[in-house]
């Protein structure tokens, strides 16, 4: 599980809406000073909530959960 790497955030692409700080489960994500960041980076669980949530398409997760 250790290859896992976070979630990207395209900090060009981001508005700051909170958007994913709000759909993270575990308070991952925070703006500091209207710039995202990973406030808890540790508690990740690689949900991918916040990809879904953002409007701006600004959080790529870089794993993909395949379904067989
Ligand atoms: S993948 Fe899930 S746990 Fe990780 S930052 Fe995004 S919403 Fe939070
Ligand atoms: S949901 Fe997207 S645009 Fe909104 S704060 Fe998060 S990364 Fe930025």
């Amino acid at each position: 599980m250790s290859d896992l790497e976070l979630p990207k955030i395209n900090q060009k692409k981001c508005i700051a809406c909170g958007a994913c700080v709000e759909a993270c489960p575990n308070q991952v994500l925070e703006l500091v000073e209207e710039v995202l960041s990973f406030v808890r980076p540790q508690d990740c669980t690689y949900c991918a909530l916040c990809e879904e949530s953002c409007p701006q398409g600004a959080i790529s997760c870089s794993y993909e959960i395949g379904w067989a």
